[in-house]
């Protein structure tokens, strides 16, 4: 935006001197033309001759313009080419306008200020010394053969003058230069941190992009956010959590490959994009830094959980996983969050179940599971407290599904059972899920629906068929108690007992509107004391056991 200002304002200069160097030779042409033609000296001749040659200017001007712009950018003498078609005017001027004796010379100043604007410093030395050149080379070559030259002694002060004006000007443009160039880097950088900001980040990005879309290469970008860091700010106040966040930064400069771009995103999350870098190697480059924040003995880190300050990451990939640099840094800020719902201190690739499961089935489902794909955004955006459940049961699952030893058939069976377990809640009024009062007898029976709903959603997808009995059971209690059949024990599917633990497990962990969150070790106690009523009491031995082992 300032760029484009700052050009359009410079040819706006530029175009005044060009007219000014084209306007003094007609007026030298009108002089030279008057003398020679004195006897001639006709009102009307003249009128015609000065409307002939301001036409002409305008001529020259349009098609010097149009030429310019006809040159590509690339053209590597592109920048020469005002200076010498300006350079050509003022020597044409003044050898029609008596060479040696010229009053004219001057005109070559108009060439060497534009140049200085225009170009480096150097060039624009270059471009006086040629001028310079000329026009001594006139004086020796034309002057008539006296023993002392006074044309080309005189010349050889507006020579110098030359020179001094192209330096002069010349030097405050590069200073000028270097002045905004440093502005623009400082305006980039992270005052805290020295690493590139948020705003730079996204210039960058789609630079990239845009660059790894031509060419066809991968682009990595890690998403890095401190594990508790408010519990670090609580416990030691700001200052300390400042110092902290420079400390992370260092490590993060020494430690990820060189070539990479790292810049502070928020207040304490970073973003690392890896050039040409697939996913085996940024998971290695992620984990590395992980590592290194981990085994870095902060201050008094003594006092946080796990006795250590460390960091959570999330990571996608482009084209791979993202098309577009949105789809990018949602993916990694996905990723990042699923890093840390658990235990922190961990590295995650994003990958979306339902986009896999697109890519195995035929057209017509597929383009039903997209619409799926909406129905579950749409039900996120209705009950922010149920943000990442969906995706938190389907991590408890496969947890699961590892642990009892499924099949691959059932793995995914359970797996996109999690994903869709919920989609019929689309069909309950907001105000309904968020109410934090005890629900009515008739609320009550609308809540207890979705299973069914949701069911009836997946029902008509061939390739999903086989989970409506998982999803239209989770709901179902082991001592037959539940909803919506009153199913019993070992009448309920076994995929649906294990979801229904899942789901549990995560509604008692996270803030919901009508409840405190429980921590992990209360919800575990809690699900021991519903094993057997509400829960099948081998999956929930299965699942502690899988949750507690599931640490590094
Ligand atoms: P989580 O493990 O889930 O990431 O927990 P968290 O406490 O780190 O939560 P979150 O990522 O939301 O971090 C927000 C906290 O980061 C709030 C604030 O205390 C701290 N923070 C954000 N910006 C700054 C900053 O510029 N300086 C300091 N000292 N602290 C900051
Ligand atoms: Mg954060
Ligand atoms: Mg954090």
């Amino acid at each position: 935006m300032f760029e484009k200002e700052k050009e359009t304002q410079i040819s706006q200069i530029l175009n005044i001197v060009k007219i000014a160097s084209l306007s003094f030779p007609a007026i030298a042409f009108l002089q030279y033309f008057s003398v020679t033609y004195s006897d001639s000296k006709l009102f009307i001749q003249s009128g015609v001759l000065i409307v002939g040659v301001l036409l002409a200017i305008l001529l020259i001007f349009v098609l010097w313009n149009l030429l310019q712009s006809r040159v590509k950018d690339s053209f590597p003498l592109k920048k020469w080419f005002d200076p010498i078609i300006s350079l050509i005017i003022a020597f044409v001027s003044v050898i029609f306008t008596g060479a040696y004796h010229s009053n004219y010379k001057f005109l070559f100043l108009l060439v060497i200020i534009s140049s200085s604007i225009e170009c480096s410093r150097k060039a624009a030395i270059a471009i006086s010394g040629f001028s310079a050149a000329i026009i001594l080379g006139v004086d020796l070559i034309t002057a008539p053969n006296t023993d002392v030259n006074t044309f080309f002694e005189s010349d050889i002060v507006l020579a110098c003058v030359f020179l001094i004006i192209s330096w002069t000007i010349g030097y405050y443009v590069d200073l000028r230069k270097k002045h905004i160039e440093s502005l623009r880097e400082q305006a980039n950088v992270d005052g805290l941190t020295g690493l590139y900001n948020h705003r730079h980040f996204y210039d960058y990005l789609d630079k990239q992009l845009e660059a790894c879309k031509d060419s066809r290469r991968e682009l990595a970008l890690l998403f890095v956010d401190i594990d508790d860091f408010k519990y670090y700010n609580d416990l030691y106040g700001h200052q300390k959590g400042d110092e902290a966040l420079r400390i992370i930064a260092a490590v993060m400069k020494q430690t990820i490959k060189s070539g990479s771009f790292i810049a502070r995103y928020g207040g304490e999350e970073f973003a690392v994009l890896l050039p040409d870098t697939g996913e085996a190697q940024a998971r290695e480059e992620a984990d590395k830094l992980r590592k290194m924040i981990q085994d870095y003995v902060f201050p008094g880190q003594e006092n946080m959980p796990g006795e250590n300050l460390t960091i959570s990451v999330g990571l996608s990939i482009f084209p791979d996983k993202a098309k577009t640099a949105a789809e990018l840094v949602r993916y990694a800020d996905e990723a990042c969050y699923r890093a840390k719902f658990l235990y922190k201190n961990r590295v995650e690739t994003y990958s979306s179940i339902l986009e896999e499961l697109q890519q195995d089935m035929l057209e017509l489902d597929s383009q039903r599971v997209a619409s799926i794909k909406t129905l579950i955004a749409v039900i996120n955006a209705k009950d922010k407290y149920t943000y990442g459940h969906v995706e938190r049961v389907v991590f408890y699952c496969a947890l699961i599904a590892e642990k009892v030893g499924l099949t691959d058939k059932q793995k995914r069976d359970l797996v996109y059972s999690a994903y869709l377990h919920d989609i019929g809640k689309i069909n309950i009024p907001e105000g309904m899920l968020m109410k934090t009062d005890k629900l009515t007898p008739e609320e009550w029976e609308v809540l207890k629906s979705h299973p069914r709903m949701t069911a009836e959603i997946v029902e008509n997808i061939d390739s999903l068929k086989d989970m409506v009995p998982v999803i239209l059971h989770h709901h179902e209690r082991f001592d037959g108690t539940g909803y919506p059949d009153g199913l019993k024990g070992e009448e309920i599917e076994y995929l649906a007992r294990v979801l229904a633990v899942a789901d549990s497990f995560d509604a008692m962990t996270s803030v919901r509107p009508y409840q405190q969150k429980k921590t992990y070790d209360q919800a575990i106690e809690e699900l021991i004391r519903c094993s057997g009523t509400q829960f099948d009491p081998d999956i929930v031995k299965v699942f502690i056991r899988a949750i507690r082992d599931h640490d590094y």
